[in-house]
């Protein structure tokens, strides 16, 4: 894919288009741009076979306006300090327009996991969360973690226990990283949590009715044709629920191919044959397409990128059919792509907002780390006795009786992932509106990433304002 800038410098191009739209002052806005800090990190690892390798690692924060700082950890040949301070920028701004008090961070390994054996990604793991300890970049109160591409519950259940060894003693040792596994300290609805709000957000997007229609499109997600580039953590679980909300996945593409099926695919099959064969190819009834990228150009209403950023380019944006791209990974469209995109009236909804549900419930999850309670625990069973209690007070108003079913149905108490995708759900919504009406402020003369943007350059501008640094 062609280039244009380096990652960070195009998230700040992106930040510049909306900083001038904003009061605030020069020193003010430079200072929000900046990348407070990087620590590049390398360590021996002692490889199956006896050879030794040099790691290369990062953590990068961007912005301390708010502690702790927070970001996910990423596994990738791709991963370099350009990569790590420009996904860390747009955590800062992702947590700001969400409203999550955490400055934003982001941490990355040099590898290609798939040439390193379970043990070896655990020694990496734990060498990594050693050395981030040592020079104080982890931390509940510091610096929280988080998976990313390429990394996943297993990793940051290894980073809490590397941390926690490491802090004897220190009660909210496992808030130091999120994303963990339930059995660990995670919360019920994080796996999902990147996915399901990806869903909420295009389902949001799409239920206005004037902004479909400028689109030629109908509003609501049924039957819209929907092609996902990447099916790992975020775009499997963003597809499983945008098609059972109603939309058609017509295309799937991956790192080693695509498979296209105007049709419709069963995503749960397509993943299960994934984890068969290797590959989505030869999905049976689909037609496999060996040039992967080829498929962001087919014809559909919303395509979904869900894999790595610098996909849509100036070079590829001109032939993009779709109406909506919904950037559910980062930085996915360049900034030269996103003019182009634009020019051919597509709407785009950004990834600031688009994928924030992971470090959304990644903010509940820590919340439950430090309260030492799971949600829902203490209020379930008296939710569930007061509802009993209403609905037998109207059978007995009413002279009828509700069957067993609709008793269960209706007296369920909320569990932990109940309340954990209500918040999602709210908090989606609510930025959705937000972006919107910033964009309607400004008679639709603006874009959604900018609205995104000044909604998160008002926010973090006001913390500072109100740590009295820039009177
Ligand atoms: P993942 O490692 O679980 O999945 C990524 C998938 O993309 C893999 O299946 C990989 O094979 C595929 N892929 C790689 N290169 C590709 C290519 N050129 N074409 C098609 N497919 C390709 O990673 P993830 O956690 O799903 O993250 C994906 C994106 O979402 C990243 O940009 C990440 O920063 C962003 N994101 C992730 C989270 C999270 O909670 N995991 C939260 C916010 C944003």
């Amino acid at each position: 894919m062609a280039h244009e800038v380096s990652f960070f410098d195009d998230v700040n191009r992106n930040f510049d288009q909306a900083a001038v739209l904003t009061k605030h002052p020069p020193g003010l806005l430079k200072q929000i741009k900046m990348c407070n800090g990087v620590y590049h990190i390398s360590f021996p690892l002692k490889r199956d076979d006896g050879s030794i390798e040099t790691i290369h690692a990062w953590r990068a924060e961007h912005s301390h306006h708010k502690l702790p700082v927070k970001g996910g950890i990423r596994y990738s040949v791709a991963v370099n300090e350009d990569e790590v301070k420009a996904l860390a920028a747009l955590m800062t701004y992702k947590c700001a327009l969400v409203d999550v008090p955490f400055g934003g961070a982001k941490g990355g390994v040099k590898i290609d996991r798939r040439f390193y054996s379970q043990n070896e990604i655990e020694r990496i793991t734990r060498r990594y969360t050693y050395e981030l300890t040592k020079k104080s970049f982890i931390g509940a109160g510091i610096d929280v973690p988080a998976p990313d591409y390429g990394t996943g519950p297993q990793e940051m259940a290894w980073m809490a226990d590397t941390f926690a060894a490491l802090s004897t003693g220190e009660l909210d040792s496992l808030a130091c990283v999120t994303g963990k596994p339930v059995s660990q300290g995670g919360v019920r609805g994080r796996m999902e949590a990147t996915g399901r709000g990806v869903y909420f957000g295009i389902r949001e997007a799409c239920s206005h009715v004037e902004d479909m229609k400028a689109l030629g499109l109908n509003s609501g997600l049924n039957d819209k044709r929907v092609i996902v580039q990447g099916l790992g953590n975020v775009g499997y679980y963003a597809a499983k629920f945008l098609r059972k909300g109603g939309a058609i996945i017509t295309g799937i593409a991956e790192y080693d191919g695509a498979i296209y099926n105007p049709g419709g695919l069963d995503v749960g099959s397509v993943k299960s044959h994934q984890k068969e064969t290797g590959s989505i190819m030869e999905f049976p009834g689909a037609k496999s397409i060996k040039d992967t990228s080829s498929l962001l150009e087919y014809e559909c209403d919303i395509l979904v990128p869900a894999a790595l950023e610098n996909q849509i380019t100036r070079e590829n944006a001109p032939r993009i059919k779709a109406k909506i791209i919904a950037e559910a990974a980062n930085g996915p469209i360049t900034s030269e792509g996103h003019s182009i995109l634009k020019e051919h009236g597509r709407m785009i909804i950004p990834d600031t907002f688009l994928n924030a549900g992971g470090v959304t419930v990644s903010y509940f999850e820590w919340l439950k780390n430090l309260s030492h309670v799971r949600f829902g625990r203490m209020g379930k069973r008296f939710e569930e006795s007061t509802n009993l209690g209403m609905l037998r007070a109207m059978e007995k108003m009413s002279g009828k009786s509700f069957s067993e079913e609709e008793i269960q149905f209706l007296v369920q108490g909320a569990g932990e992932e109940d309340l954990v995708n209500s918040g999602l759900e709210e908090t989606m919504i609510n930025a959705f509106q937000e972006i919107r009406g910033i964009k309607d402020k400004h008679n639709n003369e603006i874009d959604l990433r900018t609205a995104a943007f000044i909604s998160a350059i008002d926010k973090v501008a006001q913390s500072y304002m109100e740590l009295g640094i820039f009177p």
